[in-house]
Parts: C-alpha cells; sequence; structure tokens
C-alpha cells in the first residue's frame, strides 16, 4: 500500500460508472477508479482515495460505462477472417475436407496469415477483446501482426498430421513454432501454447513427442476434442480406445491440457477431465453454425473444470465477437439444460474473463482488475437508447450490450480503442483495403 500523503505518479487514472474487477467474485462497485502505471494496474479503490493518492498525467471519465478486464478469446484461428463466410451450412468434416483445407492449401502463406491475422486482430480489438489464443501457421506472421496491434496472443505451436505450405510434416511444423518460441521470448505480448490440431489429425508420434515437450518446455497443449459426435467411434475403430483414452495413455490427459469444444463428453469424462485439472473452451456460436451439438457446459463448470470461451475462426462463426460468444453460451446452456437458472449472466462474464485466465494458466497476469496484473482494460457504454433502462450492468454486457458499445480498451496499459475508433500503429494501413485485395484474389478460388 503506498503511502496515503504522497502524491505518487501514475500513467492513467480511470473513473467509470460502475466499476466488475471480476475478482472478488460477484463484485460490483460504483464510486471506485483504476490507475495504472506502464503495462500494469497500480491501483484500485474508491475514486476519491485514488484521486488523493494518485497524480495521473492522464484522466479518463467514463460516466456512463463499465470497466472490466479485457475479454478473452480462448480459441481461434485467426487468419481465417479471410475465409470469413466460406464454406458456410455444412457439417464439421465436409466443412473441413471440402470447403476449408483444400482452399487453405491453395491459398496458405506468410501474407495470408500476416493479413489475416491483423484484419482479426482489429476486429477482436475493436470488440473488446485483448488476448486471443491463436491456432494456425505461420507464428510468426501472426506474432507481428498481433503485436502491431498491441494485442496479446498466445500463439498455438500447431501440428497436424498432413502435408501444409507451412510444414511437410508435424515433425517440421513443430520445429518451427519453437524457433518462433525463442525468436520472440522478449516480447510480453506474446505466449505460447503446443497446440495438435484434433486427435483424429494427429498421430500416436505426434502426440508422444507433444507430450515431451509440454512437460519439458512447461507449455500447455491445446487441442481440438469430440467437438463431433463420431469422433468417438472413428477413435474406437483406428486404435481400439477412445480419444480420451488416446490423450491419456500419450500423457496428455492432465493439468495444461486445454480441450476445446468438448460436445460429446459423457459424464465419466467430465469427471475424469476436473480430477486431473485438466480446462475446457467453448464455442456455443461454432457448436451451432457447424451442428455440432449442445457442450454440458454448466456440468463442467458443477465438476469444478476451468472453462474458456472462443469464437473459433471466422469461417466456422462468422464473426470474433465475445459478446455475441456470451449471449450463445447462456442461451444455449439454458435451452440445452431445460433450465433457466443456469449459467446466470455474472457467471458467464467469469467465462470470459477470470475463468478463461484460469483455463489458459494466465491468471496470474490477466482475467481480473487487480493491482499487479496486466491493464488489459475495457469499457463498455451503456447509454445509447437501446441499453437503457439499466437496473443490472452485468445483465447487461450479456443480454443487451453488443461490441458496438465498446469505447475503449487498453492492452498492457496502452489504450488501442478510444471513442470507438482503433488506434492503428503501423503507418495507419487501411484494413479495409487489405481485405478487399484478399477479397479479389481469393473470389476465384470459391468458384
Ligand atoms: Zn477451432
Amino acid at each position: 500500500m503506498p503511502e496515503p500523503t504522497a502524491l505518487q505518479s501514475a500513467d492513467t487514472l480511470i473513473l467509470p460508472r460502475w466499476l466488475l474487477p471480476m475478482e472478488p467474485a460477484g463484485a460490483l462497485l460504483t464510486g471506485h477508479a483504476v490507475a495504472v502505471r506502464g503495462d500494469t494496474i497500480l491501483d484500485v479503490g474508491p475514486a476519491d482515495e485514488l484521486e488523493r493518492r494518485w497524480r495521473p498525467r492522464e484522466r479518463v471519465e467514463l460516466p456512463e460505462h463499465v470497466l472490466l478486464p479485457g475479454l478473452i478469446n480462448a480459441h481461434t484461428h485467426a487468419a481465417m477472417t479471410l475465409l470469413r463466410g466460406v464454406g458456410d451450412d455444412l457439417p464439421l468434416r465436409r466443412w473441413l475436407e471440402e470447403a476449408i483445407w483444400p482452399r487453405e492449401a491453395a491459398l496458405m502463406s506468410e501474407e495470408f496469415v500476416h493479413d489475416g491475422t491483423l484484419i482479426a486482430a482489429a476486429e477482436m480489438l475493436r470488440g473488446g477483446i485483448t488476448t486471443a489464443v491463436d491456432m494456425y501457421f505461420y507464428p510468426e506472421a501472426a506474432a507481428r501482426a498481433f503485436t502491431a496491434l498491441g494485442m496479446r496472443a498466445v500463439l498455438g505451436i500447431t501440428a497436424i498430421d498432413f502435408p501444409t505450405p507451412y510444414a511437410a510434416d508435424a515433425d517440421e511444423a513443430l520445429a518451427k513454432g519453437l524457433a518462433v518460441r525463442d525468436a520472440w521470448r522478449e516480447e510480453p505480448l506474446v505466449s505460447f501454447v503446443l497446440a495438435p490440431h484434433a486427435p483424429y489429425s494427429v498421430s500416436d508420434e505426434t502426440l508422444e513427442r507433444i507430450a515431451t515437450l509440454a512437460a519439458q518446455l512447461d507449455l500447455p497443449v491445446q487441442i481440438h476434442l469430440l467437438e463431433a459426435a463420431q469422433e468417438r467411434e472413428e477413435s474406437l475403430a483406428r486404435h481400439g480406445e477412445t480419444p480420451l483414452q488416446r490423450l491419456d495413455r500419450m500423457g496428455l490427459l492432465g493439468q495444461g491440457l486445454i480441450g476445446v469444444h468438448a460436445v460429446h463428453l459423457t459424464e465419466s469424462e467430465i469427471a475424469l477431465l476436473a480430477e486431473r485439472g485438466a480446462a475446457l473452451v467453448h464455442c456455443p456460436t461454432s457448436n451451432m453454425k457447424l451442428a455440432s451439438g449442445i457442450a454440458a457446459v454448466p456440468r463442467w463448470l458443477e465438476a469444478g473444470i476451468p472453462v474458456g470461451l472462443g469464437t473459433d475462426g471466422a469461417a466456422s462463426n462468422n464473426r470474433l465477437d465475445l459478446f455475441q460468444e456470451m449471449r450463445h453460451a447462456a442461451l444455449l446452456a439454458k435451452v440445452g439444460q431445460g433450465r433457466a437458472d443456469v449459467l446466470p449472466a455474472m457467471q458467464i462474464l467469469e467465462l470470459a474473463t477470470i475463468d478463461a485466465a484460469r483455463a489458459l494458466g494466465l491468471e496470474h497476469r490477466l482475467g481480473s482488475i487487480r493491482p499487479g496484473k496486466a491493464a488489459d482494460l475495457v469499457a463498455v457504454a451503456l447509454d445509447a437508447v437501446e441499453t437503457q433502462p439499466c437496473y443490472d450492468p452485468c445483465s447487461h454486457l450479456v443480454f443487451v450490450a453488443g461490441r458496438e458499445h465498446v469505447s475503449d480498451v487498453w492492452v498492457a496499459g496502452r489504450r488501442r480503442v478510444s471513442g470507438k475508433i482503433l488506434l492503428l500503429q503501423e503507418n495507419n494501413r487501411p484494413l479495409s483495403a487489405l481485405a478487399q485485395n484478399w477479397r479479389q484474389r481469393i473470389q476465384l478460388q470459391i468458384r
């Protein structure tokens, strides 16, 4: 605690109408402020105390706003924004095999990933997402794009057991990803996760190698898991064991494992994941769009599994919009369980912030507004006519407001969105022109 009489310098003092810190759980504060210095939250408390304690370079008054931690998109494929709307109305396997993989084989390059990720990062920042877990190829190009816009990213060291333009095989993909991790070691906005695509697309040898790397390098492992119903039967036919039994045999079923989708888990598998300390990511919109099914998220949470929300890629969503995911997660859980009381608004907000940080093992730095944590903050304006009247800002964030109401975004203490305008870096490259350019190039591949 700073010495109370000395006026000390801070970079920014933010004074919102409502503060939703996410820790302590359930707190919604008024008359509170947040002081930021450098990339870190310096102080949180009653506004009059902070005004007495700190002399900020900048004061930001947010009289009709909720200030909450930056939203965490726990699973996406950022560069796939360039394939937004490609392959609508297909189930998962046909969508992958007929619409996505052939086009990726034809299009994918360092430039594709850089430009697609830049567009994705712009979309996410404008919508209040400050961190994304990105499972894709050419992670160096993705790192350049995320950091150019000042967004935080957890980049996948991706492996898939068929040749892509990026790598001839999974070994080469892993080697390239690990080299990028070494090269970007000093960049605070970027961290890494091992990202085998899915049990059905990755061999035993590759999974074993990933388990070894995860243990050696202390890296988490994110993998698509039981997204479609047939994955269990296919695995039993090919390997004589279920996907979870296979991951267990490889030594991957434990803390640090982050399963994505997990629509078709059995009750005993949910209990096993909870017992082992694994985490899950729920992608409700993608699950609905590909008709994958309804994940039993309330059961996961009852079992004690840390859960984050993900948009998945823009080709299966088709937005990178966590406000949409929050609303869909709430509605889908209610209709799925036949119970209106499951996943109330505050719990949904946890999935998009602190619970996601726990699922990724980043809760020491992200997911709540507390001194010492990263200054990743989002202000949502609730003064528009369509958000009035407002009796409960938490309920409004989930059921009323959308990303269009995000007014200001800070990542690591730097303002990246101000008054709903994205503050670009890197020569303010016009991103819509970039997207148009790619549309013309890709159009030829779509027919
Ligand atoms: Zn995915």
